[in-house]
């Protein structure tokens, strides 16, 4: 019998070698997409049905600030508008490609990165998507842009997993997909190193627009920065607020002040 990680060497082998890069792109990008952004959506914003009394003790703001039902069916239908328009750009991308005989962005070989390039791609990946993401989004807040684009996101001032795509269309493909499609793109990393990203980004920016404090600091400083707007820029890592001294100076846990007067009530 095949070890687990040989089947699946071979089961990606025979997949890589049956249909074209082109098709592969397209189908396994969707599907990382929608199982890994949808699906931890979906359990997060179930737990205050589920398990109302777990979910009221790690919600980071108060049941009043929550967002309403009329938020919601707006969040799900935005983010689809936005989801719609994205694949939309990459199928377009994709034919382009097709009518010009160009390769596929990714490599497609069938064979696994080794252990070593992944992670070497992925870190890579990590920083380039950070300093993006940063830069792009302290843009939107600029005061011309922010009235017109950055606003929609921060309608949730009390934000839900859902709310991760919450935004005006260009800021979804600007501030959203690019800084993670672009760096291992650029580095024309494996695709199985791409998805890999695609999917804990994915995770993380549901994570992160959680509400929940499950994950220490993840989600409490961006929640924080759709509170108050002002700090807390980043995306999972700190450094480019450290350096242009946007971290919130205080302490994220003991600025959130509805948690403690719920802590003490
Ligand atoms: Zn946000
Ligand atoms: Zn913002």
């Amino acid at each position: 019998m095949l070890s687990p990680n040989l089947w699946l060497q071979e089961t990606w082998a025979q997949i890589a070698t049956t249909y074209s890069p082109l098709q592969i792109e397209i189908t396994g990008t969707v599907v990382v997409q929608l199982l890994t952004f949808y699906l931890p959506c979906a359990i997060y914003m179930s737990l205050p049905k589920l398990f109302p009394a777990f979910s009221e003790r790690h919600k980071l703001q108060k049941q009043e600030k929550q967002p309403t039902r009329a938020q919601i069916l707006d969040a799900v239908f935005v983010v689809s508008r936005n989801q719609l328009i994205a694949f939309g750009i990459q199928f377009l991308g994709v034919w382009i490609r097709q009518q010009h005989g160009l390769p596929c962005i990714y490599d497609v070989s069938p064979t696994f990165p080794t252990l070593q390039i992944f992670v070497r791609d992925f870190a890579i990946a990590l920083i380039i998507r950070e300093a993006l993401f940063y830069y792009l989004h302290r843009l939107f807040h600029a005061k011309r842009l922010y009235p017109y684009i950055h606003k929609i996101h921060h309608r949730f001032t009390a934000p839900v997993a859902l709310a991760a795509q919450y935004a005006h269309p260009v800021e979804h493909i600007l501030v959203n997909v690019l800084p993670v499609v672009l760096p291992n793109a650029l580095l024309r990393s494996h695709i199985l190193t791409f998805w890999a990203f695609l999917a804990a980004m994915l995770i993380e920016t549901s994570t992160v627009h959680s509400g929940y404090d499950f994950w220490p600091h993840l989600a409490e400083k961006h929640d924080r920065h759709h509170e108050v707007f002002i700090w807390n820029f980043g995306a999972c890592l700190d450094w480019f607020d450290w350096m242009h001294g946007t971290k919130e100076k205080q302490k994220v846990q003991n600025a959130f002040t509805d948690r403690n007067e719920k802590k003490k009530s």
